[in-house]
């Protein structure tokens, strides 16, 4: 069909170039003369004859150079003239040539003929083999730019299907989400077996949408969905519907609804549906773009009754900007939240991506959970593939993924791969002295068991690290616990400042996470007696995704009590953490000599050195308790 088109266009392209050259092609023939000195050599009886050609808007014909025609000795010369086509135009030249030359009017039929067709049916039959062309290749589908570019009005091949298979996700590839199990039976339910729904005129939930930060499983969720009810799983991303043309994300809906329905029962997913869904107030000039295609959608989901078996799933992480029609009863009437796992939900994801992959007895994954608070699940698969990665390096025969596998596993994630970089000995003692300061603080103020691994080896674009877990899943946090994570920051500094004769700049990191601390304690949290229970931040980022503080509009002084009292905090913080390294000096010292020979402590070993730093005299004692005009609790 395509090669038809083509050749069809080619020779209509060939005719079309031939008759042009023929038709508008003027014929000159000898000298150029005006019409009006025309009109004189024809009262001078010089002309002979004279052709017009009504077609070319010339007359043509001879005359005579030297004189009178009779008796014309040079002998006659042809000439032509540019003849202006009208009435009165011809007229003149009947009156002024008739009798004196021999005057005929050609009527060029044969190219009024061709000309009309050049003008009009050419270009038109031209333009439709043109069209015919393109449709053939956009309903192709093909992969050509010039598909992408024609069928823009559908999906194209970014859009997946699924049938259902044998081996499509059910719940037991997804771990840790027993309550949103129970969420979505219903839906799984209805796509099961409708006609139990209509025998109570109920209605099954049209829309679930599926809030979460990325990687939190939302996509696995709803294709577990569709794996559990046995229909086929159609996925776009709500990117997909967004351009620049107005009108065509609309037609991306309509005709995504379409193939839906053909498909029925199934389960639609859009992810990212935050890019079309997003609220439709004070937009700028995109927005009616946007706008059309978010109706569409709107006018989709009200278009397809409850018995056509279409559930629509969406996934987005900033609900906080959905439009609120999306939202509605009858459209994504089921909401669920996904968050980051707990730490046993973490142990349970650890469990289903373990399960495929030969992990040795001594490898504790509740152990796993614990290092790794705030990993998303997507997180988590990538540890454990990190950890067989490392296994398959070592290549041992019938090896197995161990639990130095993980270990070494979680900080890649967190930090990328070891950078393997060259240090000097005086490198080596400062960067260890200042995690042993980190570690030492930490265990003095209770908290050694949650102390994983310390290292100076460095990472990613850090340098050294101690790793801590424990209270990632905390819930809430008191004035003390902060402040004392706010002398576990301070600790690096402090033992550089007690140990090494200057201070360093792998302070960076730790000022500036002791910093946004303590002003989120005076700014928001109201632990501050100088400002008091008076909101000076506000957090800003929706919910669940990243986050961040800027300053509300407050007076001069407070803004000065307010830096004030951050300074204060972390300069506390700082004397805390020194007056803590000195009550331990012995345990410092120890742990640092093995840690500049070690380069990485961890497990029991690190558990052991320790040992010794006892919390009993310094846990609940807060350097602020000495210093009344600092309770903050007296708040
Ligand atoms: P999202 O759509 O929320 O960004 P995905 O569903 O794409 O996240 O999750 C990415 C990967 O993370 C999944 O393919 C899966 O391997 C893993 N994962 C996430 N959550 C879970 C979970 N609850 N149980 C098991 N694996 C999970």
């Amino acid at each position: 069909m395509l090669r038809v088109l083509v050749v069809v266009l080619l020779v209509l392209v060939a005719v079309f170039v031939v008759l042009v050259r023929g038709t508008f092609s003027v014929s000159k023939p000898g000298r150029e003369v005006t019409i009006n000195r025309l009109y004189s050599l024809a009262s001078a009886n010089r002309v002979r004859e004279a052709t017009l050609l009504d077609q070319e808007a010339q007359v043509v014909g001879r005359f005579c150079p030297s004189g009178r025609v009779s008796g014309c000795r040079s002998g006659l010369v042809s000439f032509h003239a540019a003849y202006p086509q009208s009435d009165v135009a011809t007229q003149q030249l009947i009156d002024r040539l008739g009798g004196r030359a021999r005057l005929e009017v050609r009527h060029q039929t044969g190219k009024a003929v061709a000309r009309l067709v050049i003008t009009f049916v050419l270009p038109l039959m031209i333009l439709a083999a043109l069209f015919g062309i393109i449709f053939v290749v956009a309903a192709a589908g093909g992969d050509s730019d010039l598909a992408g570019v024609v069928g823009f009005g559908r999906l194209g091949k970014k859009q997946k299907r699924e049938k259902a298979t044998e081996d499509a996700v059910t719940f037991a590839d997804v771990a840790g989400i027993g309550d949103v199990v129970t969420e979505v039976q219903e839906v799984i339910d209805y796509l099961r077996d409708p006609t139990k729904f209509e025998a109570f005129a109920a209605v099954a939930p049209k829309g679930v949408l599926l809030f979460g930060p990325p990687g939190c499983g939302k996509t696995l969720m709803a294709r577990a969905v569709a794996g559990e009810s046995g229909v086929p799983f159609i996925t776009a991303s709500g990117t997909d519907f967004v351009e620049s043309l107005v009108g065509v994300g609309a037609a991306r809906v309509r005709d995504l609804f379409s193939q839906a329905r053909e498909l029925a029962p199934a389960i639609v997913f859009i992810d990212e549906i935050d890019a079309v869904g997003r609220t439709r107030e004070g937009e700028g000039v995109s927005g009616g773009e946007r706008e059309q295609t978010l109706n569409q959608l709107l006018v989709e989901m009200d278009g397809f009754d409850v018995s056509s078996g279409i559930v629509l799933m969406g996934a987005t992480n900033r609900p906080d900007i959905l439009d609120a029609a999306l939202m509605r009863p009858g459209r994504f009437d089921r909401h669920i939240t996904l968050e980051p796992p707990d730490a046993d939900g973490r142990a349970e994801i650890l469990a289903v991506h373990a399960r495929r992959r030969p992990v040795a007895a001594d490898v504790d994954l509740f152990d796993v959970a614990r290092q790794t608070p705030g990993f998303t699940g997507a997180d988590l698969a990538n540890v454990i593939n990190e950890a067989a990665l490392l296994a398959v390096r070592e290549g041992q025969e019938g090896g197995q993924v161990s639990a130095r596998h993980f270990s070494e596993a979680i900080q890649r994630v967190l930090h990328g791969p070891h950078r393997g970089k060259l240090m000097t000995a005086d490198e080596r003692y400062r960067l260890a002295v200042h995690e042993s300061g980190h570690a030492v603080v930490a265990s003095a103020v209770g908290r050694r068991t949650d102390i994983h691994r310390v290292s100076i080896l460095a990472q990613g674009a850090g340098v050294a690290k101690t790793s801590m877990g424990g209270d990632g899943d905390r819930v809430l946090l008191t004035d003390h616990e902060i402040q004392d994570r706010l002398a576990i920051m301070m600790a690096g500094m402090a033992a550089e400042a007690r140990l090494c004769d200057r201070p360093s700049t792998t302070a960076e990191n730790d000022i500036a996470q002791a910093t946004a601390l303590a002003k989120e304690m005076v700014g928001l949290y109201g632990m501050s007696a100088g400002i008091g229970p008076v909101r000076v931040l506000a957090r800003y980022g929706g919910f669940l995704s990243a986050d961040g503080t800027s300053m509300e509009a407050i007076g001069d002084q407070s803004i000065e009590t307010f830096d004030t009292e951050v300074r204060q905090l972390i300069e506390t913080a700082k004397d805390h953490a020194t007056q803590l390294l000195t009550d331990h000096q012995p345990a410092l010292t120890n742990i640092i000599t093995t840690l500049e020979q070690e380069e990485t402590l961890e497990g029991t070993a690190l558990q052991q050195l320790l040992d010794t730093v006892t919390p009993s005299s310094t846990n609940g004692h807060h350097p602020h308790n000495d210093t009344p005009t600092r309770d903050l609790r007296g708040l």
